[in-house]
């Protein structure tokens, strides 16, 4: 068999070298053309006999790149090297050649001045190799750790037989313990076999998941026969035996660890207050571990390969560019487990009582916790900071495996070539914007006739320019269904069905808010008016007067910092310091390619409201930070009400406008006039320039702006 290129260009770094056995995807060798370094891949599953390339060989599609020789699925002896996403000092080291492991073991800790991160295994299989020293310096792609896949030559049983001690020549079937299904660990008891009054337990060898049974209880067999078929499957955990705690009393109970839930008991204990977090998955919530920090990682790596292929613009020469989306999930996994455990950490300092498990109301005073931990936690006060999760739409096909929702697609490291993504507000477009960075074909399906819907269309212009999406508007998903390996998508246009094919599909709409299974009602704590959140007054109190509910839980605006801002709230207004929720003067940050971040009121909203306004414009084109960036798409807007001459709103489009709106918030949040910030002097060069010279629009006149 022969392996051929599907590319033109010069050949880079080859990655396998002869009697390497590799498997379908896997990656030979790199190809580099203009301005990309994209991969060659193995389209078939073997040895490598010889290989027909070099470095720096000129080739074209269809050359042999190299000779493969069959070897039968199963045995093959795959070995895979494990690449740092670390820079630092190696650690002690958890683990020794030989070692079986799991995805997600830890090999060793890498410290890098205080920041001391875990790499983790993205294989399962044996340790072959150890390339690294405690006490070694290492940096991100330095090869680590080989890992022998497939474990060498050890094979699997796909049908399981008798192999029994008894000599009884005929045995009936006793009790079937295991179901259809189930995953089993080496030593468990699958079924009973009898003879009489003398009873066998049969049990699985190595740990696998039941997929057929080929006997049933009563069935009459002997030694040898094949009882039932299986497939491979990781170990299953022990179920853990819960912790009893009692009953716990406490100032202030907050349900759920989010953004909205953890800062709040924080800043509670801060003030001296007794607080229990009551929490039934892990720290952080939505936002640090299926939210924010995860997509703002995966976005980080994008930008980072972004940068790499344009490196040689700034005269930085990086012929080998390629991406590694195991690589990417392994940077994104440690930093939500840093900043988990950081959570962790601030609760023991603070001395606020963790109780892991699921919190559901009992009365109004009274939260029973059940599952990791067993409690009865009695409070004076509480705050409801149950968050939101996925909701999953009534479209045919959505459970397909090629159907992903925004909790799967943070962990895939399958490789694929095309996305469709049903839905263009925040969470679709920042997907799409990573993936169209990666090089993949991405289609983003919309309802309405724009994506993001509430952003005014001069800033959507301009993501759109720098993006490379294909987009179907005014278009509903009705079903998806696979079709040789592909996703196929039937979506519905002014009354006409037309399908779209990819390798993959990303359902990025619909969340809803955690009500359910909390008992509110034994806590009289009633919905709003179309019963989908927690009704709040302007202080963040439920109907119930102890108890307030913060965060998406609420639906108000669900972003993160919202949710923490509510909790600060709350707080005080416990304490007695009465405080409204200002919704308004929210900042909102979009992490497409550029970043949207815009504040206040929009034009679209003006608008919709007739408030007439006045807009004024800088752009980032000639600002010298900018320029240097190669960053000089967008522009800095500033709405101004046309009666008041407040400003009531601004927007940024370009780079780091998710920090530069910090200047407009603080502005806009404390009423501060044009003229005070254009009048403020501002470090040069640098990109806040551009917010102050779109300040000085309504004054005396921006420099570079362009006024409208
Ligand atoms: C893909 C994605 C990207 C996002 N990006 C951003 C972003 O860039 N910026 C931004 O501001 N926002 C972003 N968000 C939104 C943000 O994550 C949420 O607004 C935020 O997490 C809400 O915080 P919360 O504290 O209300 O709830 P959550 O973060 O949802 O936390 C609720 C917690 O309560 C726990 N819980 C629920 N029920 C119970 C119970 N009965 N007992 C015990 N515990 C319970 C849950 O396990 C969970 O840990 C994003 C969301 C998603 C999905």
């Amino acid at each position: 068999m022969e392996i051929k290129s599907k590319l033109a260009g010069k050949v880079g770094k080859i990655v396998v070298s002869k009697g390497s056995v590799v498997s379908e995807g896997d990656k030979i060798c790199f190809v580099e053309s203009t301005k990309l370094t994209q991969p060659i891949k193995s389209d078939v599953a073997g040895k490598i006999t010889k290989i027909l390339v070099k470095q720096g060989d000129e080739i074209t599609a269809g050359d042999v790149v190299c000779k493969v020789e069959e070897v039968s699925a199963g045995k093959a002896d795959k070995q895979v090297t494990i690449t740092s996403s670390f820079v630092g000092k190696v650690g002690k080291l958890n683990v020794a050649v030989g070692d079986k492991i799991e995805v997600g073991d830890v090999f060793f800790k890498v410290e890098n001045g205080k920041l001391t991160q875990p790499f983790k295994s993205t294989e399962a299989g044996t340790i072959a190799k150890i390339l690294v020293q405690e006490g070694d310096d290492i940096k991100t792609k330095d090869e680590l750790v080989v890992i022998n896949v497939n474990g060498g030559e050890e094979t699997f049983e796909s049908t399981l037989k008798f192999d029994l001690k008894s000599t009884v020549p005929i045995l009936t079937v006793g009790k079937i313990s295991a179901g259809v299904g189930d995953v089993v660990n080496e030593g468990d008891i699958i079924l009973k076999v009898e003879a009489g009054k003398l009873s066998e337990p049969v049990k699985a060898k190595e740990t696998c998941k039941i997929v057929k049974f080929l006997v049933k209880e009563g069935d009459a067999v002997k030694n040898g026969d094949a009882f039932a078929e299986v497939e491979k499957a990781s170990a299953k955990k022990a179920p853990k035996k819960a912790v009893e705690r009692g009953e716990i009393k406490c100032d202030l109970a907050i349900l759920g660890s989010g953004p909205g839930g953890y800062q709040a008991a924080i800043y509670a204990a801060k003030q001296n207050l007794n607080v229990v977090v009551i929490e039934k998955g892990h720290l952080g919530g939505t936002c640090l571990n299926v939210g924010c920090i995860p997509t703002k990682s995966l976005i980080h790596c994008a930008d980072v390969y972004r940068y790499s292929i344009t490196s040689e613009d700034f005269g930085v020469t990086n012929r080998n560019t390629s991406y590694d989306l195991k690589g990417m999930v392994a940077h994104k996994d440690a930093v939500v487990s840093e900043l988990r455990n950081g959570v962790g950490t601030l609760f023991e300092h603070g001395g606020i009582t963790l109780v892991r498990g699921k919190g559901e109301f009992v009365d109004a005073n009274t939260v029973k916790v059940t599952g990791e931990e067993n409690a009865v936690v009695k409070f004076d006060k509480c705050i409801i900071a149950t968050g939101s999760s996925i909701a999953k739409l009534p479209i045919e096909g959505i459970d397909l495996d090629c159907v992903w929702d925004s909790d799967k697609v943070l962990s895939n490291t399958e490789e694929f070539d095309s996305i469709t993504i049903v839905g263009g507000g925040v969470i679709g477009m920042e997907f799409a914007s990573i993936f169209s960075t990666l090089g993949k074909t991405v289609n983003v399906v919309e309802f309405l006739p724009e994506i993001l819907a509430v952003v005014d269309d001069d800033m959507i212009d301009v993501v759109k320019s720098n993006i490379q999406v294909n987009y179907f508007f005014n278009s509903g998903v009705k079903k998806i269904e696979k079709k040789d390996g592909k996703a196929i998508v039937t979506y519905e246009h002014e009354g006409k069905l037309s399908s779209l094919e990819s390798d993959k599909v990303l359902v990025a709409v619909g969340r809803h808010a955690n009500i359910k299974g909390v008992n509110l009602e034994a806590a009289g704590v009633k919905l709003d008016e179309r019963g989908r959140a927690i009704k709040i007054d302007d202080y963040l109190k439920t109907n119930v007067d102890n108890i307030y509910a913060i965060g998406d839980v609420t639906a108000k605006l669900q972003l993160a910092h919202v949710a923490s801002n509510q909790g600060f709230c709350a707080v005080d207004n416990i304490l007695g310091n009465k405080r409204k929720m200002d919704y308004i003067n929210v900042p909102s940050v979009i992490f497409t390619h550029p970043e949207i971040a815009t504040i206040g009121w929009s034009e679209k909203m003006l608008i919709k409201e007739g408030v007439k306004y006045t807009v004024k414009k800088a752009p980032f084109l000639s600002n010298g930070k900018a320029l240097s960036m190669g960053a000089t798409q967008g522009f800095v807007k500033l709405i101004q009400d046309a009666k008041t001459k407040k400003i009531i709103g601004g927007g940024i489009i370009g780079a780091d406008a998710g920090n530069l709106i910090a200047t407009l918030t603080v502005q806009i949040s404390n009423n501060i006039d044009a003229d005070s910030v254009a009048q403020t002097v501002f470090a040069h060069p640098t990109l806040a320039e551009v917010v102050n010279d779109a300040e000085r629009g309504f004054g005396h006149g921006s420099i570079h702006g362009l006024d409208e």
